[in-house]
């Protein structure tokens, strides 16, 4: 708790405070004037929007931040061009990343960000949390599967967890040393949350729970997870009978299936989870008894935000990434920057992002202020992640034939994309949500 302090005081203390080393990027942009409001006061120098920025990805951009998020931005850029960028590629053929990078990026201070410290996190708000998503895209890493773990799943426990629970897991889990994983999907029901059939039965106090999970990311390497279950199945409706627990790796009758082998996200660890007559402790429901279904509707507004920060960062990384390259590749005698077509295509999709950008920046500040309602993340995460895709499709082109190469960063990018339309809730199921405010409940 000590350490977590002094990290949090580090990270998001005073000004002076003094961070390892140098920034890896040029020091935070700053636009020249100032103005003098009509009250006297002089204010801060206007920080550039990402459209006005040198490149999408500058450090000290974007108003929703502040100078302390930029010397965090430092750090964890830092973080992922030295702990996760070097060894990815080994990740990828492993299909999961080592457990000391977890580790490291909670001596860092990069897990349960947002957590307040009473609770054993780092007591940094949704903006700090969206820096580490932001800079692991930009990293063009999604081997660790940090943002699930410290934006989805630590709240759940913090927000519906006993105080025990609360103390028993949420240290670790900011230390990187309690890596968890949530698990709603079954073979037979994805987007229909309510068709689940894992099964937790009462046994005295105790829980006897049966089933199995599919597509669980972190799943491999869990030692912690949420399991979503059925427990009263006469409740008037299939969303008044489902609970969560909290079930630990190791304990009998939990078994992991294979990594499961996916086009992209290749170093993330996607298993299947299989439960045979668990034996669970009464202290393993995690809130109250049949209110799983409500606790999963208030916390994926969160998730999809998450989606749509991602979906940004990666746009932006693909567009960088693509600029560069038309930059240098030759045609013609010329670089194939100097071709209008191409000009015109970077045109299109810088306003497309920055458009996109200004949404999602809206978005974690309505976050920030707990003013975000479920259709407007819904919102976020359909068009950001389409846009992701577009993105994806026509700077791989723009790369021709070298973008079909798994040497180039493009490439990678480009099967990542793939997933964001449909994990954290189809795209399908966000214009659902979305209708439902415009023309009422089916
Ligand atoms: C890499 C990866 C990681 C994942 N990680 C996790 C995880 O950590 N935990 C977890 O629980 N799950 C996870 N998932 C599962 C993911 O959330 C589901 O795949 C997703 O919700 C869709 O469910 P499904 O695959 O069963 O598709 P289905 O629900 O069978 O949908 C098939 C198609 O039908 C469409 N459809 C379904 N219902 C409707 C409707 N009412 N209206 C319109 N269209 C509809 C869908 O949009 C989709 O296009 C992950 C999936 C992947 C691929």
């Amino acid at each position: 708790m000590l350490a977590q302090k002094t990290l949090a005081t580090r990270l998001f203390g005073l000004r002076n405070v003094i961070l390892r080393g140098q920034a890896l990027s040029a020091s935070p942009a700053r636009l020249q004037h100032s103005q003098v409001p009509q009250s006297g006061q002089p204010v801060l120098p206007a920080r550039p929007e990402t459209s006005s920025a040198k490149t999408l990805m500058d450090i000290g951009t974007r108003r929703i931040f502040s100078e302390d998020h930029d010397l965090f931005r430092q750090n964890v850029r830092r973080f992922f061009q030295e702990e996760v960028v070097p060894y990815h590629h080994e990740w990828e053929k492993a299909g999961q990343v080592s457990r000391e990078v977890w580790e490291k990026a909670g001596e860092q201070g990069l897990l349960g960000t947002m957590i307040a410290e009473e609770h054993g996190g780092i007591g940094g708000d949704v903006l700090s949390a969206a820096v580490v998503w932001e800079e692991q895209m930009y990293a063009n890493c999604t081997g660790p599967g940090f943002s699930l773990h410290s934006d989805i799943i630590m709240p759940y426990i913090v927000n519906y967890g006993s105080k025990e629970q609360i103390e028993r897991f949420i240290p670790k889990m900011a230390a990187g040393k309690c890596i968890s994983a949530i698990a709603m999907t079954e073979p037979g029901a994805g987007s229909d949350l309510q068709g689940v059939k894992t099964y937790a039965k009462r046994d005295g106090s105790d829980w006897i729970l049966n089933g199995s999970k599919v597509f669980i990311s972190n799943g491999w390497m869990a030692d912690l997870v949420v399991v979503v279950a059925v427990t009263n199945r006469d409740a008037k409706s299939a969303a008044h009978g489902i609970s969560l627990f909290l079930v630990e790796n190791g304990t009998k009758g939990f078994h992991k299936g294979r990594k499961l082998d996916k086009i992209g996200l290749k170093a993330q660890d996607t298993a299947e989870l299989f439960f045979e007559d668990v034996r669970l402790p009464a202290d393993a429901l995690l809130g109250e008894l049949n209110k799983g279904f409500y606790y999963l509707m208030n916390e994926l507004p969160q998730e999809r935000l998450a989606v749509s920060g991602l979906a940004m960062a990666s746009s932006e990384f693909m567009f960088e990434e693509t600029r560069n390259y038309v930059l240098q590749r030759k045609a013609f005698g010329k670089t194939i920057a100097h071709l209008q077509t191409v000009q015109h295509k970077l045109a299109e999709l810088k306003t497309d992002i920055c458009v996109g950008r200004a949404f999602v920046d809206n978005c974690i500040q309505l976050h920030a202020e707990k003013r975000l309602d479920a259709a407007t993340a819904s919102m976020a995460k359909f068009w950001a992640s389409d846009l992701q895709n577009k993105v994806a499709t026509q700077c791989l082109q723009l790369h021709g034939g070298w973008g079909y190469m798994w040497e180039y960063p493009i490439a990678k990018a480009f099967v990542d994309s793939r997933v964001q339309p449909i994990y954290g809730g189809t795209n399908e199921i966000m214009k659902e949500l979305i209708a439902r405010t415009i023309v009422g409940q089916k």
